[in-house]
């Protein structure tokens, strides 16, 4: 017997008009990408949305076309990405950072009819556009620019064609199994990897991220996503802003830490996201001009561990409390966050502090478990203690890759991550570092992360990556390359011994190696394999 409800598909564009009927005045605050700023809010956002759905149309785009977006943060971006999804076609948000032959592998894999760009980006369209046969449209998203003309004469521009397009669409309606977005891994070994996500994995995602033990999005939010919307997009909160109709703040190009102190503090951001080397921008430039970052209550930092320092940093300098995330561009991103459950609450503040710096625990929709192998089906148990890799199960992570007709899976139908954990008896995950970042030295298994952790919570250290370096008796051991504090004269000695007191002696590492500055991905994780490339054969060269 089947129950007797309505059956509804899960559509994005089902986001939309939830916001602009429900929400519509609730603000959208846009930095452009001139610096200038932009004030909108869900009943323009929605319009515009259907205006470029209309001009979509007209331009020949149809049902499961992919059309690009090379962009920051801004509300044009929010508007297409809208209007993309929810006509039937798949938005393919691209990492402007990649290097040119990435860029034009992506979009020739991607097969994208149409790319929508930044201005910012101009060079790098000019660079791609000669080897992307398959692109019949570049639209520029701005107003009219001789320059951008100059550049390329048969652009279009965005701001045209949503006056010369009307905001009557009507939204189609299809299976919720068909495909919204597409975003590739970083690739920073082989080429990157398409993850195609669906309707109906992307509006379960968005749930899951809203949820008190997520992210904890409500009406009453002003959101600031820093994370990019190419990046994973921006895990999730278009969505997410829509779903709840909170205040959204788009940062366009301003992601240094002086930038983002001033959004904060100019539009009363409550909540924002992204990766560590952001935070750590942000901290020292509150630092510096002296902003308490009064209205922020939490921050949610993933895509890489958040530094103890770090977390503390936020709680005793900012009152503001991290939630610390782990997810993954296969997994939508949401994999796991970090909130307390009832029985913390009894625990005195460093000890929660402990608590909160793992990765978190799953939200209903995502399954874990830690195997003794990699790809392999027996799990070791949750104590907490027994690590091995780490692999997943739900509703929003990746069965294949796109255009891959293998399937992704184990032989039992898990996701194996490629990252080493464990998992304690309350669920949380504990991520021990990427498998191939581990270092092995003889034949014992030392984390790079808990040693970088050390390094960061140094007084006098701004950044520090532990990478493996080839050793002749031990076959690997630890080295840390790392930037000192500014005007800082911190010893190699002085990181050695503040090592002693805290891990095993072995673990220690052989040798530190300050330099200016740490490479980074695009987005904005340390570069580890650079690293390597470059020092790993430091201990040998005696
Ligand atoms: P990406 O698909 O580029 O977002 O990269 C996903 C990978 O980033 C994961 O498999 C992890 O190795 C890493 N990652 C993401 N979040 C965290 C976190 N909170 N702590 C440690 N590593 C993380």
């Amino acid at each position: 017997m089947q129950g007797n409800m309505m059956f509804q598909p899960l559509l994005i564009s089902n986001l939309i008009v939830h916001a602009a009927r429900y929400h519509g005045d609730t603000a959208i605050i846009s930095k452009n990408t001139d610096g200038t700023i932009t004030t909108t809010n869900w009943t323009h956002v929605a319009e515009n949305s259907k205006r470029f759905a209309n001009a979509l149309a007209d331009l020949g785009a149809v049902h499961a076309d992919r059309i690009a977006t090379i962009a920051w943060n801004n509300h044009r971006h929010l508007e297409a990405w809208y209007a993309i999804s929810g006509s039937g076609m798949v938005c393919h948000t691209i990492n402007p950072r990649l290097f040119p032959e990435q860029l034009i592998f992506i979009i020739n894999d991607a097969q994208d009819k149409v790319v929508l760009f930044d201005k910012t980006f101009l060079p790098l369209i000019r660079a791609v556009k000669a080897h992307t046969p398959t692109v019949e449209h570049f639209i520029c998203l701005s107003a009219f620019d001789q320059e951008v003309v100059d550049a390329l004469p048969d652009v279009k521009f965005y701001d045209a064609l949503i006056a010369d397009h009307s905001a009557q669409f009507e939204w189609p309606s299809f299976d919720e199994n068909t495909a919204s977005s597409l975003c590739y891994t970083s690739g920073t070994t082989g080429n990157p990897k398409g993850a195609l996500y669906s309707h109906r994995s992307t509006i379960l995602h968005t749930y899951a991220i809203c949820l008190p033990d997520s992210l904890n999005l409500s009406a009453n939010h002003v959101m600031l996503p820093v994370v990019p919307m190419f990046h994973v997009n921006a895990w999730g909160t278009p969505y997410a802003a829509a779903m709840v109709g909170c205040t959204f703040v788009l940062p366009g190009p301003g992601l240094d830490g002086a930038s983002l102190v001033q959004m904060i503090d100019d539009y009363d951001v409550t909540v924002a996201l992204g990766v560590p080397t952001i935070w750590q921008g942000l901290l020292s430039a509150a630092k510096q001009c002296g902003s308490k970052l009064a209205t922020l209550k939490r921050n949610v930092v993933g895509g890489s561990a958040c530094p103890p320092a770090m977390m503390k940093a936020f709680r005793d300098l900012y009152d503001c409390e991290t939630i610390h995330a782990w997810g993954m561009t296969e997994m939508s991103p949401l994999g796991t966050s970090n909130q307390l459950k009832a029985k913390h609450h009894k625990l005195s503040a460093d000890e929660q502090l402990n608590v909160r710096l793992s990765q978190g625990r799953p939200p209903f929709g995502v399954d874990l478990r830690i195997t003794d192998e990699e790809n392999g089906t027996h799990e070791v148990v949750r104590d907490g203690h027994s690590t091995g890799n780490l692999q997943v199960k739900g509703h929003w992570i990746i069965e294949s890759y796109y255009g891959k007709p293998n399937n992704a899976l184990t032989t039992d139908g898990w996701f194996d991550t490629g990252d080493i954990a464990s998992i304690n008896e309350d669920g949380y995950l504990l991520l021990s570092d990427r498998a191939k970042d581990l270092i092995k030295s003889g034949g014992e298994w030392i984390s790079s992360v808990e040693l970088e952790n050390i390094a960061m919570s140094h007084p006098e250290i701004a950044m520090a990556a532990v990478i493996a370096a080839t050793h002749p008796k031990w076959d690997e051991r630890p080295v840390v390359i790392a930037i000192k504090q500014q005007g800082s004269d911190v010893t190699e000695e002085d990181i050695l011994n503040y090592y002693a007191d805290k891990i095993a002696k072995w673990q220690i590492p052989d040798k530190v190696i300050f330099v200016d500055s740490i490479p980074l991905t695009g987005t904005g994780k340390m570069l580890k394999k650079d690293l390597r490339d470059q020092y790993g054969s430091v201990l040998l060269e005696n």
